[in-house]
């Protein structure tokens, strides 16, 4: 079998036939010419149940996975959607990974409690929790590693133990790690949920999402077969254009993870050793508790860096204060960003005891020159240590903060 950047580069991507031109064309198609009353030219009928362009990305993604099949939606929310809907059923529930995506929180606690699904949530690197928390009627276990913004690494294989021990789904969202990294099937996840948004398209400029399954049947259905009708039937799809935009991102993806994890790596080390940092999360760092199981699980560590400062006034000032860093959501770009994850991304958890720190700030590295990223946070530093509160900068060394645990 071909190596990943080979496949990146051709699978599913057909050259085409008539013009020989190197890029498949982009089908911007709604619907299919018929050669007689369901005589089908080309296998395809109307864009919302199969589009070629669709097609060559769902391809090459789930070659990269490893998967038996894969799906494209809108973004990633439909994804994991679609998804959900696809194999759940009324008084299911879910053992959820704490820290994680606030939108899958805010997903299945607001959206899916509506139709009795019901959810409890565990600390990720904690297999006895995540066995303990199993109930009679839980059908799925849901898990991202590394997590966000947290960057905890779950032991994947135990976690499909746990699943396969009670006849539930392993679902693993491998959106930080990408299959470049990291691919959750082989541990013996039966599905992996993407948000396309981020490193597979890698460019910020395009939204999308991906269900990639294993051969698995659940409730006596193969799951290609039930998250197929779902994409079809529910109809949250992605359409030609994005699809294309994923598709040319995903074909140079290992080049710019390999890009992001060096730099990440430089940048948390380099921020390790400043003042007003008190603690640095990256699963490169050897201080990392996930560290050893991270090198196991993954090809490198990623892109992403969250670090604390020494309080809420010097961690909001150091997010605001970059040129390079740009202040936005998202992340697994080319361009490098920070975000204030307690307030921007994770704030439907303020108030509950998931809530995200008020002097956290998570860094997405991006592949522009390192030391131009270096010299970028020194500015964010100094910004910060003139925000910190008096009783702080009077104090030369911050104490370091003890790991957190959720
Ligand atoms: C962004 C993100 C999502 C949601 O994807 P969208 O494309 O924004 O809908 C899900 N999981 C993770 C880990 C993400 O970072």
């Amino acid at each position: 079998m071909s190596g990943f950047n080979t496949l990146a580069v051709h699978a599913g991507q057909h050259k085409d036939p008539h013009t020989g031109a190197v890029v498949p064309p982009i089908y911007q198609t709604s619907t299919f010419i018929q050669d007689g009353i369901n005589v089908l030219r080309s296998g395809h009928e109307y864009s919302r149940g199969s589009n070629p362009t669709r097609d060559g990305f769902e391809a090459q993604l789930t070659a990269l996975e490893g998967g038996a099949a894969g799906f494209a939606f809108a973004s990633g929310i439909a994804a994991e959607d679609a998804l959900l809907r696809a194999v759940l059923e009324p008084g299911d529930h879910i053992v959820l990974g704490a820290d994680g995506y606030g939108g899958t929180n805010r997903l299945i606690s607001k959206l899916h409690s509506k139709w009795g699904i019901t959810s409890s949530a565990v600390d990720i690197t904690n297999l006895d929790s995540v066995r303990a928390a199993v109930r009679p009627n839980t059908a799925l276990l849901w898990v991202e590693t590394p997590s966000n913004p947290l960057l905890g690494i779950a032991d994947l294989a135990g976690w499909a133990d746990i699943a396969r021990e009670h006849g539930a789904l392993l679902v693993v969202d491998n959106t930080f790690a990408t299959p470049y990294l990291q691919r959750p099937l082989d541990f013996g996840a039966h599905a992996v949920v993407h948000s396309t948004t981020k490193y597979i398209g890698g460019h910020s400029d395009v939204l999308g999402g991906a269900v990639i399954v294993a051969e698995h049947l659940f409730r006596g259905q193969a799951l290609a077969e039930a998250v197929g009708f779902q994409q079809f039937a529910g109809g949250a799809v992605a359409g030609p254009q994005d699809s294309y935009l994923a598709a040319r991102g995903l074909k140079t993806l290992g080049l710019r993870m390999e890009r992001h994890c060096a730099s990440a790596a430089k940048l948390a080390r380099w921020l390790d050793s400043q003042p007003e940092v008190t603690r640095v999360y990256y699963p490169g760092l050897e201080s990392h508790p996930g560290h050893e199981l991270a090198a196991r699980q993954q090809r490198g560590f990623g892109g992403i860096v969250s670090l604390q400062l020494t309080d809420e006034p010097a961690a909001r000032a150091f997010a605001e204060s970059m040129e390079y860093f740009q202040l936005s959501v998202s992340l697994g770009g080319v361009e490098s960003l920070v975000c204030y994850p307690r307030e921007m991304t994770h704030a439907s958890l303020i108030g509950t005891e998931l809530e995200i720190p008020a002097n956290l700030v998570r860094l997405s590295v991006g592949i522009e020159e390192p030391e131009d990223l270096i010299a970028d946070l020194s500015r964010g530093l100094a910004a910060a240590r003139n925000a910190a509160g008096p009783a702080r900068t009077t104090c030369p060394q911050p104490a370091r903060e003890p790991a957190l645990q959720l």
